[in-house]
């Protein structure tokens, strides 16, 4: 496959305080990028990190055609890169590009872009307690012009941020019951920019009123529990793991899934299945909700504190025995080539 490679002329990692790295400002030497013009991909190129000019009538910026992903890399003891699935990353962007009609990225320029890519920027991956890359591929529509159609062009890139062990503090939760993040046959199942965009008025309100996060629920009845933010959900009640299962209104985590498997191998009993909030207030209220956690690839496993149900407030026990923090301890192990790797999920 051919790959035009510029490199930077003086790297700027020697300007970089990696003891204190703001999660995702700070970006690495080179990028990755591929344009899609006359119905082909044409030849990728790395260069140099650096602004990109557009037409100011450029689809993106009107329709919001753009797809992205999120995925981390660990350096281990002996300098080796890891990543963490990455194939899962692959398909789902080309799934999320179906979905906003836009070309599928072949794979074989996603891996050999990545590879090619860590190795420019190796030293970037730091490998301290909780450092990391995060690696952000995304997709956007470059056809200059305002019909609202879908693009006859587009830019593929990956760009990557050094980031350290996310702690979002104490997190409390709220569950929405006025707005919803995603409805069914619309595109909560793509990792879609819009998506977001659409979350952060409603995540503003929640935080004005003392919550971190939106628990958000389906959007006809508001009554099943789906997602955490942009994090997948878990509710530990007694000694019973439960998420919803995946849907065109839910993102099939890599986190989740893994999950998912790790806690079946742990001997932990889990469900999959939808899960009302009138069954998690009944079982806050008896004493049986013993956690309820967060999972996504930025903070991997992030416990939940409480949660606010209308004007019904819960505060969760702190568990000694607590599910999340064995899991968490057992995926970051695992991710970090620390801990064996029985489901060949490295790479
Ligand atoms: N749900 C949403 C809406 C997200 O944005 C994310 C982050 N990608 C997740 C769940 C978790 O997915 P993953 O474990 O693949 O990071």
């Amino acid at each position: 496959m051919a790959l035009n490679i510029e490199k930077i002329a003086k790297s700027k990692i020697s300007d970089v305080d990696f003891s204190n790295l703001k999660f995702g400002e700070i970006f690495t030497d080179h990028m990755f990028e591929c344009d899609y013009k006359d119905g082909e991909w044409q030849t990728p190129q790395i260069r140099p990190y650096q602004p990109i000019a557009f037409d100011p009538s450029a689809k993106v910026f009107h329709y919001g055609q753009a797809v992205f992903e999120g995925m981390k890399a660990y350096k281990d003891k002996n300098d080796d890169i890891w990543l963490f699935r990455p194939d899962q990353n692959q398909e789902r962007i080309n799934k999320s590009a179906e979905r906003l009609d836009m070309p599928a990225f072949p794979k074989e320029f996603f891996f050999e872009g990545l590879n090619e890519l860590l190795k420019l920027d190796s030293q970037w991956v730091q490998k301290g307690e909780g450092d990391s890359l995060y690696i952000r591929p995304f997709v956007i529509a470059t056809e200059n012009c305002v019909s609202a159609s879908a693009s006859t062009n587009y830019k593929f890139m990956i760009i990557c941020a050094p980031v350290q062990a996310y702690y979002a503090g104490e997190v409390r939760v709220v569950f929405a019951d006025k707005y919803s993040r995603s409805a069914n046959g619309g595109v909560g199942f793509a990792k879609a920019a819009g998506n977001y965009a659409a979350s952060f008025y409603p995540a503003r309100l929640a935080a004005e009123q003392g919550y971190q996060q939106v628990v958000w629920t389906d959007a006809s009845t508001h009554e099943y529990l789906e997602e955490a933010g942009t994090m997948n959900v878990f509710f530990r009640v007694n000694d019973t793991l439960i998420t919803a299962p995946t849907s065109d209104r839910i993102l099939d985590g890599v986190t989740r899934k893994s999950l998912i498997q790790l806690a079946e191998d742990e001997g932990i009993k889990v469900e999959v299945r939808p899960v009302s909030r009138q069954e998690i207030v009944e079982a806050a209220k008896k004493g049986e909700l013993k956690e309820m956690f967060g999972a996504g690839t930025a903070a991997v496993i992030s416990i939940i504190q409480g949660f606010a149900d209308q004007d019904q407030k819960f505060e969760l026990p702190v568990m000694e025995d607590s599910y999340a923090l064995r899991l968490k301890t057992r995926l970051t192990g695992i991710q970090q080539n620390k801990l064996e790797d029985k489901f060949n999920w490295t790479y």
